[in-house]
């Protein structure tokens, strides 16, 4: 029987390849949609970024097809010379920007990552010390619906009630009397610098692992605009999608000498950095997705270069005039403003819920996600506040007078929730402004 026709999916293009238009233009029409989409509106998504069109072309290149279970120089399948040589790339590209004496890029994202280190640092149910999503912690430090909550020992600590910052003092104290053996330093809407320096002291006095999730400021640390954990913590975790501008995908960075080892992992006869690497490959992940790898590498290139200096910078300042110009129209911000890239609005105030005012916000164009704020009285499906960021509009070449027009098209949505036309009109001017810049990955092709 001949089955050529069966195999001959799509129309080949001029290099006798397949098309995605050709083989499947119900995911191209899709795709198609979704770039129209992103480029006519304001992606203000504090976790979300534009990856580069080099970033991308390695994402979606060859190195997706390879196995490569292992590390560089040992490895459970054959023909990797190639991939040893592109993963220990990205591997030293790692350790050089951020000053780390081990890096592993296999975690498949940033939850991964997190579990890989719990994994390398605890017994299961070891007490662990974070901050609660309402107040701006990840699901992975410890929440109750997360397995970090379900698989250890929870001990959330807290903001300070005025500042709405870490109240670093209470968290001495919670330490002192719980004596947590793992602490995490790191937020997914948080719009403060962490106090490094302060978190090791308390970790040091507990005998507990400093750990910082990087996950949102990675990129802000590469550019000099945030503080760098390195030299203070055990491990750092990290995605690299988001402020850093690379591949969906993860990395750890930590020293290579347990500085508990006799204390906690005296049986052990691994170090740090191995430990590390086992609870990544074999313990929880099996081949790494080369293709991410790849991009990161190129993604960390793009992230050693001035430019990319100058880009965390002005997402800084973005974030800053963005939250200046809300101020100034009367809205409440968590912590009163930002150091980093994101700034919090917090609604509670207000008739409707965070999700309607960006469900109504999305209408006109301008891309949020409704976020729980400290004290938050509503439920966290609906939650009263908004996370706003700028690392994607900060890509696409915005600065600050753009910043100031965006918070005003925010305030003009907000005051006439349910002025249709209104949205109408905001969604154009949206579109034009959006016009005036390139959004990499999409118009520089
Ligand atoms: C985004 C984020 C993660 C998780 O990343 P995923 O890639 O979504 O799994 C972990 N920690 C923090 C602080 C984050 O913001």
């Amino acid at each position: 029987m001949d089955n050529s026709a069966d195999l001959a999916v799509g129309q080949p293009d001029t290099y006798g390849r397949s098309s995605l238009a050709a083989v499947d233009p119900t995911v191209h029409e899709l795709l198609v949609r979704q770039e129209q989409q992103e480029r006519t509106t304001l992606k203000l998504i504090a976790s979300e970024n534009f990856a580069s069109s080099a970033v991308l072309e390695a994402t979606g290149s060859i190195f997706t097809n390879k196995y490569a279970e292992g590390y560089p120089g040992g490895r459970y399948y054959a023909g990797n010379d190639i991939v040893d040589e592109l993963e220990n790339l990205a591997i030293e590209r790692l350790k050089k920007l951020f000053g780390s004496e081990h890096a592993n890029v296999q975690p498949y994202s940033g939850s991964p990552a997190n579990q890989a280190v719990y994994r390398a640092l605890l017994k299961p149910c070891d007490k662990v010390m974070g901050l609660p999503i309402p107040e701006g912690g990840h699901l992975t430090h410890g929440w109750a619906i997360n397995f970090s909550g379900t698989d250890y020992r929870r001990v959330p600590y807290g903001l300070h009630e005025k500042t709405q910052q870490i109240d670093y003092d209470r968290l001495r104290e919670i330490a002192k009397r719980e004596r947590p053996r793992l602490i995490w330093v790191g937020g997914t809407a948080y719009p403060r610098v962490f106090d490094y320096a302060a978190m090791t002291e308390i970790a040091f006095e507990v005998n507990a692992y400093l750990v910082a999730d990087i996950a949102h400021i990675s990129g802000l640390i590469v550019a000099g605009a945030h503080p760098n954990p390195v030299p203070h913590c055990d491990v750092v975790s990290s995605t690299s999608h988001k402020s850093i501008r690379g591949p969906r995908g993860g990395f750890i960075l930590s020293r290579n000498e347990d500085r508990y080892q006799a204390l906690y992992h005296r049986n052990s006869k691994y170090n740090l950095a191995r430990r590390i690497d086992r609870a990544v490959f074999p313990h929880l992940q099996g081949g790494p997705h080369i293709n991410v790898i790849a991009a990161l590498a190129v993604a960390l290139q793009e992230a050693a270069t001035p430019s990319f200096r100058s880009y965390g910078q002005q997402t800084v300042k973005n974030a800053k005039a963005l939250a200046q110009a809300l101020l100034e129209r009367g809205y409440d911000l968590v912590t009163g403003g930002t150091d980093n890239h994101m700034l919090i609005l917090d609604l509670r105030d207000r008739p409707l819920s965070g999700k309607a005012y960006a469900e109504r916000l999305a209408k006109a164009g301008i891309i949020t996600n409704f976020n729980m704020v400290p004290g938050d009285p509503r439920d966290p499906a609906v939650t009263s506040g908004i996370r706003l960021g700028a690392p994607a509009v900060t890509s696409m070449g915005m600065r600050e007078v753009e910043m100031v027009q965006i918070a005003g098209l925010i305030d003009s949505v907000l005051r006439r929730p349910d002025d249709e036309d209104l949205h109408a009109g905001v969604r154009r001017d949206v579109a034009d402004l959006c016009a005036a810049f390139e959004v990499p990955g999409i118009t520089d092709r």
